[in-house]
């Protein structure tokens, strides 16, 4: 099953035909089955972060399609743009983008307020939620309390509380040391594996990527590349250095 569907995506910034004006993306095709946990890597400015926001709907591709599970993104707007977001799409930021003023409960309850869903409905998600990444006994503090692992996995949560088809992350262990960066990536690959969740993200780190079944490399505004794990996750992570190397950056 088909969830994400892109088609042609050409991306330019400034006035088209202007001198100034810069291709980010160029004809990108790509699409992407339930389950599926694919990394997007590429040199700086290949167009990592258009395409994520294309995809997300955050940004209109110049031409090209974008459909999510059979909704052309790329021509709604407005409300049914934001309603469609809400429901449909999870997102982890490399900043965590949690609010200070609301504890770590709230902020993962949030966006079922916002649908407004019934205090048990949120119950029981925030139980499953918590307990499937280990963050019951800091349910009460404050992100400011927290460590920037505690702060991704309580951000993961808040992702995945509206159960989205999919779920977008940009740079989601950029903050993050590598035994946190290890946690959070151990956490997207268990609901990809358990909940056969559907999670896209873009990233400069290798072994953050080693942990997806794919990578797509990108490389001037096109793909490039991709690759699919065959065996351990050790010799993916050479085949994604050695991927690396041929593009430079
Ligand atoms: P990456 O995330 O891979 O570093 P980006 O998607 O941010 O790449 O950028 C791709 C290209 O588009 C770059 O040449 C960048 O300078 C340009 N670009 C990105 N955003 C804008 C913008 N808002 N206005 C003009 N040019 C942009
Ligand atoms: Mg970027």
């Amino acid at each position: 099953m088909v969830i994400l569907d892109a088609s042609n995506i050409v991306k330019i910034y400034g006035e088209l035909d202007h001198e100034s004006s810069t291709t980010a993306l160029n004809e990108v095709s790509l699409s992407i089955h339930k389950g599926e946990f694919i990394a997007i890597m590429g040199p700086s400015g290949s167009g990592k972060s258009t395409l994520l926001n294309v995809l997300s709907g955050i940004d209109k591709p110049t031409s090209g399609e974008v459909s999510i599970a059979g909704e052309k993104i790329s021509e709604i707007t407005g409300d049914t743009l934001a309603l469609f977001r809400r429901k449909q799409l999870g997102f982890v930021f490399q900043d965590f983008n949690l609010l200070d003023s609301l504890t770590v409960k709230e902020n993962i309850i949030l966006p079922m307020v916002l649908e407004r869903k019934t205090a048990n409905e949120m119950d029981a998600r925030i139980e499953f939620l918590s307990s499937l990444f280990g963050i019951e006994s800091i349910l009460y503090k404050y992100p400011y309390n927290l460590s920037g692992g505690q702060q991704q996995r309580t951000a993961v949560s808040r992702a995945l509380v509206n159960k989205p088809s999919i779920l977008l992350a940009d740079e989601p262990t950029g903050n993050l040391d590598s035994k946190s960066s290890d946690v959070i990536m151990n956490c997207f690959k268990n609901i990809v594996d358990e909940l056969a969740t559907t999670v896209l993200l873009v990233t400069h780190d290798v072994f953050a990527a080693s942990y997806c079944q794919k990578v797509i490399f990108l490389k001037d505004g096109s793909i490039h590349s991709s690759i699919t794990k065959k065996g351990s996750r050790k010799e993916f992570l050479g085949e994604i250095m050695d991927c690396q190397a041929v593009l430079g950056g």
